[in-house]
């Protein structure tokens, strides 16, 4: 994966985005943005080197002033070609050279940065040294909204990477489940997506019986047995945009009470996704999918937050979690995935891709939430 990005995106949309970043650094009092290569660079300028190294590679953005790439000489030639460079001018620099200060010369002004969270250390030291007179704060956590809001473009690529994970779960409920490992399952998943058109598989969670119990587990070696309750969790990336949904499957005829509690994390996600509106804080999405689980007596057994955004990544702002007063805009997207976990017995969750709309929200994935029955 060199150059740019699939998606529908031209300089002018890159333009703008490079613009409005700015414009948002100044609103929070930093002198400029700095981007490593990762999904900021990715969704400012459609550039995605194969992957960030010791040579520097760097997005200078600062208000009032044109965008420059800071990129080594021998990956010139392929950041040339990605879809936003006509916005920006690059700044090639070649083995020998000091790259920071080249970069320090583009950062004439003291002040306050914001840097990308996964820039390496190195080069955030690199530029310590060249300029003793800024100072850096983490790009995410000074402009968390940065990305947030999804135009019509963005929500056409995020709904094609939500069929195709359900396309993904209409398939692995037909596969044979008890018998098999964890693992065989999971690899079957990661198939499935990448058949439905997925570049990048994030995770493929089987989590059979009592393994269900854990929100951590990925996949192991446990055999899945008849009477499991299987919690199915996955996504990645198609078109450079993400999905990610999770189904609770179960293998024969569940008991009375997998069946109360399935249902009843099928309503806290119902609820969630109900209070889904513009305007309403993300901490409202968590309490009303909380409320129900609560009410019912589960509350010690909901141990994580009911949602996060997605993207250019499978994880990112916003957060649907208590003390997130972020009010919801038309455009977020993000995902509604309240959970039941019985230590060392089962767990059941349920997940969708859910958009803001002007009216309410607008699922991504729309498979059969009732509980499904495998063999
Ligand atoms: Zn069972
Ligand atoms: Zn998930
Ligand atoms: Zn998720």
């Amino acid at each position: 994966m060199t150059g740019s990005t699939p998606a529908p995106f031209t300089a002018d949309d890159y333009r703008a985005r490079m613009d409005r970043a700015a414009r948002a650094a100044a609103d929070a009092g930093l002198a400029g943005l700095l981007v490593a290569p990762g999904p900021d660079l990715v969704w400012l300028t459609g550039y995605a080197p194969p992957a960030a190294t010791e040579r520097l590679t760097l997005l200078v953005l600062a208000p009032g002033r044109a965008p420059v790439l800071v990129v080594p000489t021998l990956e010139a030639p392929d950041a040339a070609k990605a879809a936003g460079a006509s916005a920006l001018s690059l700044r090639d620099w070649t083995d020998g050279k000091d790259p920071y200060a080249a970069t320090a010369a583009l950062l004439d002004v003291d002040g306050r940065f914001g840097i990308s969270d996964n820039a390496w250390a190195m080069h955030l030291l690199g530029l310590q040294r060249a300029l003793p007179g800024t100072t850096y704060a983490s790009l995410t956590d000074a402009l968390p909204m940065l990305r947030a809001v999804k135009d019509e473009a963005e929500l056409k690529l995020m709904a094609a990477a939500g069929a195709a994970a359900d396309a993904t779960f209409e398939e692995i409920r037909k596969v044979p489940f008890a018998g098999r490992r964890e693992s065989e399952v999971g690899a079957d998943l990661a198939d499935l997506l990448r058949r439905f058109g997925h570049s990048q598989v994030d995770f493929t969670i089987v989590a059979s019986g009592p393994n269900g119990a854990n929100p951590h587990h990925e996949v192991g070696d446990r055999v899945i047995e008849h009477g499991d309750m299987v919690v199915l969790d996955f996504g990645g990336l198609k078109d450079g945009y993400g999905s990610d949904t999770s189904r609770t499957v179960h293998v024969g005829e569940p008991t009375e009470e997998e069946r109360r509690v399935h249902d009843l994390v099928r309503e806290a996600q119902e609820a969630g996704f109900r209070a889904v509106r513009p305007g309403v804080a993300c901490q409202e999405v968590d309490r009303a999918a909380r409320a129900v689980i609560e009410d019912a007596g589960y509350g010690e057994y909901f141990i994580h937050r009911t949602g996060h955004g997605i993207g250019v990544t499978t994880h990112e702002p916003p957060y649907m979690i208590e003390g997130e007063l972020q009010p919801l805009v038309p455009g977020m997207c993000f995902s509604v995935e309240p959970g039941v976990y019985l230590p060392d017995r089962f767990g059941v969750r349920i997940e969708d891709i859910v958009t803001v709309t002007e009216h309410g929200g607008r699922r991504l994935n729309d498979t059969d939430r009732e509980m499904v029955i495998v063999d």
